[in-house]
């Protein structure tokens, strides 16, 4: 097939069906793992992560914000 999707393969069992913005939280506290930002002077946040994954092994294709407009806190 020459047909050109932006879907690909798993790299690890070659599955094509994926799962995308699955919440990542935590196993025995209420909360996400996420990102800090900043935004304004003392407005700090937490930008949550999601996840894709190979819903045939489990694999993690990617994480990735759903809201990349923040101030983001490097150190
Ligand atoms: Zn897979």
């Amino acid at each position: 097939m020459s047909h050109e999707s932006h879907e690909a393969c798993c790299l690890q069992c070659g599955g094509r069906d994926f799962a995308t913005g699955i919440h990542i939280g935590l196993t025995a506290e209420i909360g996400d793992v996420g990102l800090s930002y900043k935004d304004g002077l003392l407005l700090i946040g937490t930008e949550p992560m999601r996840a894709e994954i190979c819903t045939a092994c489990g694999t993690i294709r990617s994480l990735y914000v759903e809201n990349v407009n923040h101030h983001w806190r490097t150190r």
